[in-house]
């Protein structure tokens, strides 16, 4: 995964040449300027680390490491999920808070940057283990989470019944406080926004319909002129029917996605391929993602991994190792599964020239490098897979409120607020030398930059 000290230090080097940005600081007032702000973005403001004494069903007592990093306050309360997962470790924790910083700073969510971890394999512990887990959690982390102060969300290997578990202990630990706000991505019989659970993977398939079906079709023009590398790519597809697509992961991100492009009716797409942790299914006509869906609502999420279950819920398909995925040749990947998925020993294979990262951070730095060289589109994490924390932020104003929106209504300002930030960030990439990663970058710590100035934070 990328370093946020190197991708905070880039952008900064990248803003500190362009004169019209802060232009009143010049000479060595500008050069201290800019040592603080990579001071102050590039570490994170908290590390808060416990092990959690938890009895098991046996009996036995075990101690588990658990994370919270608190990245950065400047636009608002932290926010950002809690990881279960076995190989989660402080340095992961502390670059995805830093991802956190960044996506809510580019897309004007009123929210500073934070996640946690807990390291275990949810699928090793009881469902009243996990429930104990989650209570140590908020019981060892209440003093720095709350509605205003620090709010979780669900990531990888937790959903909402993690954080209905996790709002309810705050909610007795603290009596009296204003609890609804304190985690979101709850259940909505809890307290929970409608959408909230599709509204990662929703967000990610709508960043590629909006790029290839309104924003090239309304630029057409201006695509047909320019020699921009990556316009040229995108240029390719442009009524290109249909378009294929590979999803890596198929969970709460992978699946929404699928069934999104399964259903849209404004550009013609065929899901050929998904995967998930055991196996990747492949089929050339399009899969059939509701029957997969519904397979892997009642196996405990995971796909089907044999013929013989292929056969029993009448889905065709080829059966392929978990990693195969990638190396696809599709018109569209997108990844939904986990971190550097792509790296250097591989990303030779990957053909696809426009690829999507629902996941965070699923592309190495060399790996992003290489394709970037060679002209392929990336539409990175803090662009793409923003849904999530834009829906929690609206769960959030609803318990606050207690008035609560249609689901209509959320996808409405979902939808209205990444295009607004496609709108921002789409002319000035194709129109200079910058990947979108770095222009999304650029953009976000921008932002930043400007609040923590005005602020007097930088001298
Ligand atoms: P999830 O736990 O619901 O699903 C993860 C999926 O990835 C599962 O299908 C799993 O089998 C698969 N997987 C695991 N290891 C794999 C491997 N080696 N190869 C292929 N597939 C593998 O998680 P999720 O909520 O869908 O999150 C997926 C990614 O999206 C994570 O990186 C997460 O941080 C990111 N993300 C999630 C949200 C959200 O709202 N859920 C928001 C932003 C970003």
């Amino acid at each position: 995964m990328a370093q946020t000290g190197t991708i905070v230090d880039h952008s900064l080097n990248l803003i500190k040449e362009d004169d019209t940005f802060l232009p009143h600081l010049t000479g060595s007032n500008r050069e201290k300027a800019f040592h603080s702000l990579a001071a102050i973005l590039s570490t994170p403001n908290h590390i808060h680390k416990s092990f959690l004494r938890i009895a098991r069903e046996s009996g036995e007592v075990v101690r588990i490491l658990a994370f919270r990093v608190q990245h950065n306050d400047t636009l608002g309360p932290y926010k950002g999920g809690i990881r279960f997962h076995e190989e989660v470790d402080e340095e992961e924790v502390i670059n995805l808070a830093a991802l956190m910083t960044l996506k809510n700073a580019l897309h004007d969510v009123p929210f500073g940057g934070g996640k946690g971890g807990i390291v275990i394999n949810p699928r090793n512990f009881s469902e009243r283990e996990l429930h104990l887990i989650c209570e140590k959690y908020v019981r060892y982390f209440n003093g720095i989470i709350g509605p205003d102060k620090d709010i979780p969300a669900p990531d990888v290997g937790t959903s909402e019944r993690e954080m209905d578990w996790m709002m309810a202990e705050y909610k007795s630990i603290n009596p009296g406080k204003p609890y609804l706000g304190s985690f979101t991505g709850k259940s909505v019989g809890n307290g929970g926004s409608l959408g909230r659970r599709e509204a990662t993977g929703k967000g990610v398939y709508f960043t590629l319909r909006y790029l290839i079906h309104n924003y090239l079709n309304k630029n057409i023009d201006a695509f047909n002129k320019t020699e921009h590398p990556y316009a040229k790519t995108l240029l390719n597809y442009k009524d290109k029917t249909p378009l294929k697509l590979a999803i890596q992961g198929f969970g709460n991100v992978g699946s929404v996605a699928a069934l999104e492009a399964y259903i849209c009716q404004n550009l013609q797409n065929k899901v050929v391929a998904v995967s998930d942790r055991n196996v990747t299914l492949y089929n050339a006509n399009g899969l059939d993602i509701p029957a997969l869906v519904r397979f892997t609502a009642q196996n405990r999420g995971d796909l089907p991994t044999t013929k013989e279950q292929l056969v029993k819920e009448n889905i065709e398909a080829e059966i392929y190792d978990h990693k195969h995925i990638l190396y696809i040749d599709v018109d569209v990947l997108i990844l939904a599964a986990l971190a550097d998925q792509i790296h250097q020993d591989n990303v030779a294979q990957v053909q696809a020239k426009l690829i999507v990262e629902g996941a965070n951070a699923p592309i190495t730095a060399e790996a992003d490098q290489y394709l970037n060289d060679r002209g392929v589109v990336i539409l990175p994490d803090v662009l793409s897979n923003a849904g999530g924390v834009i829906v929690s932020y609206l769960e959030w104003l609803q318990g606050r409120e207690t008035q609560y929106y249609s689901e209509e209504e959320v996808y409405k300002q979902l939808y209205e607020k990444m295009q607004a930030t496609f709108d921002r960030i789409y002319p000035q990439y194709f129109n200079d030398r910058y990947s979108l990663r770095e222009q999304c970058y650029i953009q976000a710590v921008k932002k930043l930059c400007t609040t923590l100035y005005r602020q007097g934070k930088l001298y």
